[in-house]
């Protein structure tokens, strides 16, 4: 690497996560029901016809992974082929035309190379937005799947996501109603974001909190946007994999972590009265790819506020040492400042 090409790399962006746009998107879409070629394009406005199924009967889904730079200088993608393979899964429950992984996973890599300068120096990485929408012409198409569709992948430099420092959060257990239908639970579709905002919004209005979990009849499931741990020094539980939530690649990668760390994984029911006395002595945490891991510090269940101490410590400066000691060595990995012995990361070259 040449001097001009290090200090060309820029530092991590202090805007907002997910308002700066990398200058190259990649975008491809069907004829008759099959994917052509993907084409390298300046991220700009996308043709769509105002008939498009996806703007009228919800057929869109979409991934978030990141690529990131290490002090090395190199760039290394996270489990891009993980990500391929769940939005190809998420395409088939929304009967929306299905790519193949290779063609997911090629547009990936088109986009990180194209933008690869725009690539941030850490603790910021570039975040990139596969998107897969219907975009069959036809409003009277509202019980029958869009024939055609769009993929696009787009990019953006972003932060650190605790820019002020990271701050315990807090969490309303909200136990009547589930994050979202069981159909869409393991679809990152849109739809199920908008369906989490209205508690959300409330939750933030009255109860000053951050985030809902979800807990339907007492059974913990996840927050808006990401998946739900407790931990301690020996042990990390979260909810056993099923249809009603979303299943994180940070999750399993923490999962991993903590396993061969030596900790006990426990992936089973958690009862949201567990919470309290887990609260008194364990750690809790949000995993998803923006954050990583976030400490939670509060749980608010109905009139009740229940501290999880180790994660209010002011020593603990925003999470417990198990989550913060799991979310290093994931960025290690990442990072390549440790070796990858699960074959997750993956050098970003230049040649295109
Ligand atoms: C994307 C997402 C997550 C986190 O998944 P990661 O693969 O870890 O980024 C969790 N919950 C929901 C609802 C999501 O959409």
């Amino acid at each position: 690497m040449t001097q001009a090409e290090v200090t060309a790399v820029p530092s991590a962006p202090t805007a907002p996560f997910g308002t700066v746009a990398a200058p190259a998107m990649v975008v491809v879409t069907t004829e008759g029901g099959e994917f052509g070629t993907p084409t390298l394009q300046p991220t700009d406005v996308l043709p769509l016809h105002p008939f498009a199924h996806a703007l009228h009967y919800g057929s869109a889904c979409f991934e978030g992974l990141k690529a990131h730079r290490g002090i090395d200088g190199a760039v290394r993608l996270f489990r891009s082929g993980d990500h391929a393979q769940r939005l190809v899964a998420s395409a088939a429950r929304m009967m929306l035309p299905i790519p193949p992984p290779d063609l997911v996973y090629s547009m990936i890599m088109m986009a990180v190379r194209a933008n690869l300068s725009a690539v941030p120096a850490a603790p910021g990485s570039l975040y990139i937005r596969p998107v897969l929408i219907g975009t069959e012409a036809n409003i009277g198409a509202a019980a029958a799947p869009s024939t055609e569709a769009m993929l696009y992948v787009v990019a953006s430099p972003v932060g650190d996501y605790f820019t002020s420092g990271a701050r315990p959060l807090r969490v309303l257990i909200e136990t009547t109603h589930p994050r979202t239908t069981p159909q869409f639970g393991r679809v990152k579709a849109g739809a199920n974001y908008a369906m989490a905002l209205q508690p959300t919004l409330a939750a933030r209005r009255d109860r000053a909190a951050d985030q809902v979990l979800f807990a339907p009849g007492g059974d913990v499931q996840e927050t808006g946007a990401s998946n739900f741990l407790l931990l301690d020094d020996q042990r990390v539980v979260t909810k056993g994999l099923d249809d009603t939530f979303l299943h994180g690649i940070t999750r399993d990668s923490v999962l991993v972590l903590a396993h061969d760390a030596g900790l006990v994984v426990e992936e089973r029911t958690i009862d949201v009265d567990e919470l309290s006395s887990w609260a008194a002595e364990g750690e809790a945490a949000l995993t998803g790819t923006a954050a990583v891991i976030a400490g939670v510090g509060t749980f608010i269940v109905g009139d009740d506020e229940i501290a999880v101490r180790a994660v209010n410590d002011p020593s603990a400066r925003g999470m417990g040492p198990v989550a913060r000691a799991l979310r290093e060595s994931l960025i290690r990995i990442q990072t390549g400042a440790d070796a990858d012995p699960y074959g997750w990361t993956e050098l970003v070259d230049k040649d295109l």
